[in-house]
């Protein structure tokens, strides 16, 4: 056996992440699954509650592994600082609520994911929180008419589910900034891949990862990235520039100016909602994000080929899909998604609900599934399953109608996936 001279200490990384375990530690990147810390001293232990950023206190809203994710995440996204939550919804809702209170309003565009719709138009409604609805293709003086003096903040989606609108959002931020207040956006469909919102504007940017991120269905997850960039003390935003009293009178701007708004969303709504990702799910979407750049284009290519080819049917009455030159968003994609609109297609078949049913019952590669954004190819028919229980006023302004069916594209052989859908129309 080969005598080992050296002595001296070598620094790894981990392989995952470019964690650098300390002596002792695990070197792969570790699945630090445990609720708890130990500390050298009682002292210590209140210099961390002091300063939450110092260490560790506690897996309810910061762990090892998840602090990985996030910082990868951060750093696609060009953000600042970043934090993972236990869903996508998790990551809307506290997006939110980490700046408005009882009495405020915000804006959003009226063409989001159904699930948002439902938690800001009756959840956030209850706890005293308004939702302005505008439609996605406001004009910018009718975006400016919609603002009243407690709007906190402006939410978009870069590529709405099932929609499929572009937002734009250097139009939307403009507007949120000169009201002085910042423009959320859910990247969910484009991922940093497509599209990086923070470059074009926006403040905070939220996730699913139970999306293209995880890629594979394995695991719920969303996130919420700090761009860092927004100015809090422009005196809207006292919960950050003044003294949190929950906080033992912390001043998020003035102690955490690199980041303050995810610094409060974990010190204080992460403390006291808990909705925090388990080690082992940050170690799974970890797995996701490492072929994310691998598996965008050719989710790309492939819906584009799809969407080409369901476009050239006389059984379908529309195709949504930014990536066709025909799309109305078109010119949007051109701008903010250059490579690639992702793999989501909507598209109305002719014959309303009845017809789209017997469509996807018909399919035999694609499943039928509430999911969307993953390797296998899935259907999903929004008006009787995600967007349920929406009015018809808000199904027309999300831009759905009975005979609308999403279709996740996944990365099987784009011949297997054309012929599945040319079997299917032959049937109608
Ligand atoms: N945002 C978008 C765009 C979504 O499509 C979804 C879920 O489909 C969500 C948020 C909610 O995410 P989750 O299902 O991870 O809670």
């Amino acid at each position: 056996m080969k005598e080992i001279k050296n002595t001296a200490k070598i620094e790894t990384k981990c392989l995952h992440s470019g964690y650098t375990p300390k002596n002792g530690e695990p070197r792969v990147m570790p699945i630090v699954q445990s609720t708890t810390y130990v500390y050298d001293s009682t002292n210590s232990v209140a210099d961390v509650f002091d300063d939450p950023t110092l260490s560790l206190i506690y897996s309810r809203f910061e762990n090892p592994t998840t602090d990985c994710v996030e910082k990868k995440i951060a750093a696609l996204e060009g953000g600042a600082a970043a934090m993972c939550t236990s869903s996508g919804q998790a990551a809307s809702l506290l997006s939110i609520l980490n700046i408005c209170e009882a009495g405020d309003s915000f804006i959003a565009s009226s063409s989001i994911y159904g699930g948002t719709v439902n938690l800001f138009g009756f959840t956030l409604k209850k706890m005293g929180i308004e939702c302005i609805w505008v439609d996605v293709n406001a004009t910018p003086e009718e975006l400016d008419s919609a603002f009243k003096p407690n709007t906190k903040a402006v939410f978009g989606e870069t590529i709405a589910n099932p929609a499929l609108t572009v937002f734009d959002i250097e139009m939307w931020a403009n507007a949120a900034h000169k009201h002085n207040v910042p423009l959320i956006v859910d990247n969910t469909f484009a991922t940093p891949y497509l599209c990086r919102p923070i470059e074009w504007g926006a403040d905070i940017v939220v996730h699913s990862t139970s999306k293209y991120m995880d890629g594979h269905a394995v695991q719920v997850g969303g996130v919420i990235v700090d761009s860092g960039k927004f100015n809090w003390d422009n005196g809207k935003f006292p919960c950050l520039s003044e003294p949190d009293e929950s906080y033992h009178g912390t001043v998020y701007t003035k102690q955490y100016p690199a980041a303050p708004y995810i610094t409060k969303a974990r010190m204080q709504l992460m403390r006291d909602f808990g909705c925090y990702p388990a080690a082992h799910s940050s170690f799974l979407l970890n797995l996701g994000l490492e072929t994310l750049a691998v598996r965008m284009p050719v989710y790309c290519s492939n819906a584009l080929k799809a969407a080409e080819f369901i476009a050239s049917s006389d059984k379908v009455e529309a195709v949504y899909y930014p990536g066709l030159k025909t799309d109305k968003y078109h010119s949007l994609a051109e701008k903010y998604l250059p490579l690639g609109t992702s793999g989501v297609i909507s598209f109305s078949i002719k014959g309303g609900r009845d017809a789209a049913v017997r469509f996807m019952d018909s399919l035999e590669l694609a499943s039928n599934e509430v999911h969307v954004a993953d390797i296998r190819t899935c259907v999903l028919h929004p008006a009787s399953a995600t967007h349920r229980q929406l009015s018809d006023e808000q199904l027309v302004a999300a831009g759905i109608d009975g005979g609308l069916i999403r279709l996740s594209v996944g990365l099987e052989n784009i011949d297997d996936i054309l012929a599945d859908l040319k079997q299917a129309f032959d049937k109608m």
